[in-house]
């Protein structure tokens, strides 16, 4: 079925007005419907966000619904993938209120409804570079500078991808990066499954597929797990659960026939190559945070991952972050909503504290 991808976009009212007195009139009509802003120094005459949610997955459009009903009228940056990594999942059965499950595209565009039913803008695009070293901070997004009073930084993390060209060509059609949105897929029942990686994430999603899958092989490029004692051990006590050391995936077959029948593994210690059969390649060698422009300016340990300072506080006053980028253990849908409420409520917070 092919999909309407293309975002709905509603370009921020930028006025380049350099009369300080329409500039200030403007400023006060949206002061009647909003909270009141503190002066601001400034070169730019644009109009001055009072929140910018960079990301629209579920952490973004989480903190957009709450902070337009809270009449900040939040301006959504989408960044390259709008709709987040949910979007490239099928069906998404572990969202509480769909009991049938739902479809990543489709609860991702409800979302993103919602949020906009309460004043939401959106605007397709990625942000290059930022300034968070002076207020406003300054975005450069598409070569366009936007100023905002506060930042929710929710740019999400992107699985890592193994970089195999048959892989990326049977993306969604037996590999995924999440057993957990795809396992239960019928695909995949009572089959072989590959699992590659040696983290918690791989035993995590070994030990989830042993419902679904005849048995699960464990594929990794050494010979002892990276994963916490605990994780490994359960992972590897599971009779279902079938080590493949020192091995790596090469290949995943068949792309002629469109889906996953096998991978090709090769040995790392002594060269020697295997065809392994199985209906699906669950990928699970770790996740890099969206968060490379931060880099420097935003506290974040050495994955990339930003770290709070309280709440969803950042270390710079009136920056937030929420969901993937600032989660490296949870990383579901309903933890990153939570987390895009929690930004929002603390933004909101932090501006009716500073013009109070
Ligand atoms: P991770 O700990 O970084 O592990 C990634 C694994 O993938 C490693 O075993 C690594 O091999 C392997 N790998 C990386 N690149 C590869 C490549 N190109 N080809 C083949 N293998 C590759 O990532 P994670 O498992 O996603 O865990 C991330 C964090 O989340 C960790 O702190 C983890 O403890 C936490 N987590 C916790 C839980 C839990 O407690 N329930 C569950 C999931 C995640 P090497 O070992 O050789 O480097």
């Amino acid at each position: 079925m092919t999909r309407e991808r293309s975002p709905r976009i509603f370009r921020p009212r930028i006025s380049f007005e350099t009369n300080s007195r329409t500039a200030a009139l403007q400023d006060a009509s949206r002061e009647a419907v909003s909270l009141q802003s503190r002066p601001v120094e400034t070169n730019f005459r644009g109009l001055m966000e009072k929140v910018i949610i960079m990301g629209s997955g579920c952490a973004g459009w989480t903190a957009a619904l709450y902070s337009a009903r809270a009449n900040l009228k939040p301006l959504v940056l989408t960044g390259k993938q709008p709709g987040g990594l949910l979007t490239t999942t099928t069906v998404v059965e572990n969202y509480p209120g769909f009991p049938e499950g739902i479809d990543g595209y489709e609860m991702m565009t409800r979302f993103q409804k919602q949020a906009e039913r309460f004043g939401a803008r959106t605007q397709f695009g990625e942000v290059q570079a930022v300034d968070l070293g002076k207020e406003p901070f300054l975005l450069t997004v598409d070569g366009e500078t936007l100023q905002t009073e506060t930042l929710i930084i929710a740019s999400g993390a992107s699985h890592r991808h193994l970089g195999l060209e048959s892989e990326h060509k049977l993306e969604n059609k037996g590999v995924t990066y999440c057993a957990t949105c795809d396992g239960a897929l019928p695909i995949f029942r009572s089959k072989p499954l590959v699992v590659v990686g040696g983290g918690d994430s791989a035993c995590e999603e070994a030990m989830y597929l042993t419902r679904f899958g005849s048995e699960v092989y464990l594929v990794h490029r050494r010979d002892a797990l990276r994963a916490s004692k605990i994780m490994s051990d359960r992972a590897l006590s599971n009779p279902k659960i079938k080590p493949v050391w020192d091995s790596v995936v090469t290949e995943v077959l068949d792309v002629s026939q469109d889906r996953v029948t096998a991978v090709r593994l090769k040995n790392l210690k002594t060269d020697v190559e295997k065809t392994l059969d199985c209906a699906g390649l669950f990928v699970a060698i770790g996740h890099v945070p969206s968060t490379q422009i931060f880099r420097g300016i935003i506290d974040m340990d050495e994955v990339g991952y930003i770290i709070p300072k309280r709440g969803t506080a950042t270390n710079i006053p009136g920056v937030f972050v929420a969901g993937d980028c600032a989660d490296r253990v949870y990383r579901q849908a309903v933890t990153a909503a939570g987390m895009g409420c929690a930004a929002a409520i603390d933004a909101e917070r932090f501006l009716a504290a500073r013009n109070e």
